[in-house]
């Protein structure tokens, strides 16, 4: 299938849907309300949409990204209106939270009501649903009239997309298009919090965090069992563990997290004596190396790795500053991407302060090392 790439010159120049866009964007409803697949741009990642109302349309995005179907997708709406259709009621926590966070990065897990194919919810009787911030995804979704699916437009496992040409690299002829709306502010998934139970539980941290949830709802949020297995502090990089990788570049990769995880101090020079460590047995192996660390160590590892770097052995890139978590969690899924293009064979990465997004940050990078931390 030939992909259409439309990309909306006059939003990306001046932040504002021109008359040029809104034609490629009515072009690409037209495809959504017709069953075909159309990638669009959120302020969290990039989406791969469908009609979330017509299982065939759900069956294709499984299929373009090679993703197994029990996964569920979230649907994306563009108004509070299109909320009660899709669930069977909405519970009084999900309306106080549609006040202080919608349009933006949350995702509420509701009972689904019955016109929501089991294919699009993984066989639940649950239904994700999010209304994002984006103004282009705001208006494909208002013109398409449907409720968008759309899980990240990217190859199952590999890094989410945070740019149009991500996209390009891992759907192109298999979906009918791509609208290009510029790089993703957050670049992080959204947060999914679950309402269809007693008791609010985060499956998934992102940008609104636990304690924004609980600030807003005035009582507690569970942390899904699987977001806080303690991790052996002991477990050797090379040592078995959990072997769920996901956001993940080819390469193994470790980690090298500060025990207090504010990477200061004394601290600060333990994670980057841990990482010489990594990074000297993995280039005496004869191995292409990736160092990913912040803009704060930049400089030490430039000076430390003159010679390798010079040769092309050791690969050095930053993800953004310490003093804003933000920034790393916008340019993460970029990096790890790059890995695979300069084809590292083993990667180490400085870990993050989970304080606020920080935390969020540190869930997508274990995710993506398999659970290989190395606590100094
Ligand atoms: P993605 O769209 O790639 O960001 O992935 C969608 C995420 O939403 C996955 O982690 C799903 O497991 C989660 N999700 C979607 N629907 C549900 C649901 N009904 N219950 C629990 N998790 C869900
Ligand atoms: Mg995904």
């Amino acid at each position: 299938m030939e992909t259409r790439f439309l990309e909306l010159t006059e939003y990306k120049k001046n932040g504002k849907i021109g008359p040029e866009d809104e034609a490629k964007l009515q072009e690409a409803a037209g495809i959504l309300r017709a069953g075909g697949l159309v990638a669009f741009p959120t302020e969290t990642v990039y989406g791969l949409g469908g009609n979330g109302l017509l299982k065939e349309a759900s069956r294709s995005i499984y299929a373009a990204k090679g993703r197994p179907s029990d996964n569920p997708l979230i649907l994306h709406i563009s108004d509070m209106k299109e909320l009660e259709p899709i669930t069977r009621e909405i519970p009084h926590r999900a309306r106080t939270l549609a006040e202080h966070f919608w349009p933006g990065p949350l995702t509420m897990i509701l009972n689904k009501a019955e016109i929501v194919p089991l294919e699009t919810t993984g066989g639940l009787s649950t239904v994700a649903v999010r209304m994002p911030e984006h103004e282009v995804a705001r208006r494909l979704i208002a013109l398409a009239g449907v409720p968008v699916a759309a899980p990240s437009a990217n190859t199952s496992g590999r890094p989410s997309p945070t740019t149009a040409a991500h996209v390009r690299e891992d759907l192109e002829g298999k979906i009918e298009a791509i609208l290009d709306g510029g790089p993703s502010g957050i670049g992080l998934e959204s947060t999914i919090v679950d309402l269809s139970g007693e008791e609010p539980v985060l499956l998934r941290p992102g940008a609104i965090t636990a304690e924004m949830l609980e600030k807003a709802l005035g009582e507690r949020v569970l942390l899904d069992p699987a977001l806080e297995k303690p991790l052996d502090p002991s477990v050797h990089p090379k040592a078995p563990g959990m072997k769920y990788r996901h956001y993940a570049p080819k390469a193994p990769m470790v980690i090298i997290q500060g025990k207090e995880g504010n990477f200061a101090g004394e601290e600060l020079l333990r994670v980057e004596e841990a990482v010489d460590r990594q990074v000297d047995r993995s280039l005496e192996d004869g191995k292409r190396t990736a160092l990913i660390c912040s803009d704060e160590s930049l400089s030490y590892y430039q000076k430390r790795y003159e010679g390798p770097l010079a040769k092309g052995q050791l690969i050095l890139r930053t993800m953004g500053t310490r003093n804003r978590e933000e920034s790393i969690a916008h340019n993460l899924f970029s990096v790890l991407r790059e890995m695979d293009e300069v084809q590292a064979e083993y990667i180490v990465a400085e870990g993050v302060n989970t304080e606020a997004i920080g935390y969020a940050v540190m869930n997508r990078m274990k995710k993506a090392a398999a659970q290989q931390v190395i606590y100094v």
